[in-house]
């Protein structure tokens, strides 16, 4: 968000590679002052942005609708590198994780989840996340800073490398969706979300429809207006409780806008209605907030907005102060909300093998980190 403390503090580094400035993260227009600083004609704007969002070239030498003269020029100021790869897992059910290094050594996460009938790709918004919910692994990375639009769309381009499909219009793409749900807050660096969502809806590009783009926040509540009218994407809102007192103490953030303000905000998120829903997330939490009483109380709360829950499984990680609900208490919990008329899938856990499932992100640096500092105080 502009003007909040969380951008100005948290700025990514600018985006150059080995000195030179990377056109990945380049909105349209950043892109045509680039040709004109070079003395070329518009459309070669439109051939540029052509061949680094469309076809995935790795390369400025590829481009080879492009002059030589005009390539050369290029790439004395341009690059179009990818992060690096630091790891890469495949979990038994075909769950892949990415470990992405930047040049300034911090790292994130991005995850592909390939399904029968759609594949979704996960994506960071930050290094780490300021908000320390009490379930989330990603909350308990001390080292935080912003993605740039560069960093955001570079894992769009990366997966679609990995996956092999380019150019981005081919049929039968592997990558359908993409969902804001991995590590950071996205709503606190809205800016360069934006950005990044712009140039991966643009139709000539990445070409990912707004209806396949899902963003998940937990509920940063003078963002989501601006969400809705600039990007209108899906909406997904990490609700997790039915009172203030559970959520207060699991979702610090609702400290600051309890579920009440939440859900205004959600009732007022532009296009909504019954075929394009918000998407509520609840992490099944024993003993928490998983009885029957919570899910009768959590159909009423969502009874006059277009909505659907998704109840997630909640997923272990080394030292987490919390487990799973029963599989019986969690059938039961959305039994009650798809009796009551609120549909409640149990989101299957998937990669979990290898620490890829929701919450579980947190860069292997700081994993390493804090086993050596235990192996130092054992
Ligand atoms: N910061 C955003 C998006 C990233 S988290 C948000 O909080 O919505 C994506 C989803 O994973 C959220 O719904 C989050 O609450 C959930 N989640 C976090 N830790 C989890 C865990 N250990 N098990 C299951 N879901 C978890
Ligand atoms: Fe941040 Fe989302 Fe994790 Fe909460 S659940 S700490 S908002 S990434």
């Amino acid at each position: 968000m502009s003007g909040t403390a969380h951008s100005e503090h948290f700025a990514p580094p600018a985006p150059k590679a080995g000195g030179r400035v990377n056109l990945i993260g380049l909105t349209r227009a950043e892109m045509a002052e680039a040709v004109r600083e070079l003395g070329e004609p518009d459309f070669r704007a439109r051939q540029l942005w052509h061949w680094v969002y469309h076809r995935g070239a790795s390369s400025i030498e590829d481009m080879t609708s492009l002059s030589k003269d005009f390539r050369a020029r290029l790439a004395a100021r341009f690059a179009v590198p990818r992060p690096e790869i630091a790891s890469a897992q495949t979990s038994t059910d075909g769950t892949r994780k990415w470990l992405l290094r930047f040049p300034d050594g911090q790292e994130v996460e991005t995850v592909f989840i390939p399904q029968e009938e759609r594949g979704t790709l996960c994506i960071s918004s930050q290094v780490g996340c300021t908000l320390t919910c009490r379930f989330c692994h990603t909350g308990t990375q001390r080292l935080v800073r912003n993605l740039s639009a560069a960093e955001i769309v570079g894992q769009i381009m990366l997966a679609r490398d990995e996956v092999g499909e380019w150019p981005a219009s081919s049929i039968d793409r592997k990558i359908t969706n993409i969902v804001l749900m991995g590590m950071g807050e996205p709503l606190y660096n809205f800016d360069n979300v934006a950005t990044a969502m712009k140039i991966a809806m643009d139709h000539e590009g990445l070409a990912f429809s707004r209806r396949k783009i899902t963003l998940s926040t937990s509920g940063v509540v003078p963002a989501m207006a601006r969400c809705g009218a600039e990007l209108g994407v899906n909406l997904a809102v990490s609700l997790h409780a039915v009172s203030d007192e559970v959520r207060d103490a699991i979702v610090p953030l609702n400290k600051k806008y309890p579920i009440a303000a939440l859900l205004d905000a959600c009732r007022a998120y532009p296009g909504t209605h019954n075929a394009r829903r918000i998407t509520f997330e609840y992490v099944m939490l024993r003993g928490v907030n998983d009885s029957a009483d919570d899910a009768r109380a959590l159909a009423k709360l969502l009874k006059d907005i277009p909505a659907k829950v998704n109840l997630i499984p909640f997923n272990a990680w080394p030292g987490a102060p919390y487990e799973c609900s029963a599989a019986k208490d969690i059938q039961v919990f959305s039994d009650i909300l798809n009796g009551a008329g609120v549909s409640a899938p149990i989101r299957a856990p998937r990669g979990r093998d290898i620490l890829a499932a929701c919450g579980q992100l947190k860069s292997a640096g700081q994993r390493l980190k804090k086993s050596e500092r235990e192996a130092a105080t054992a």
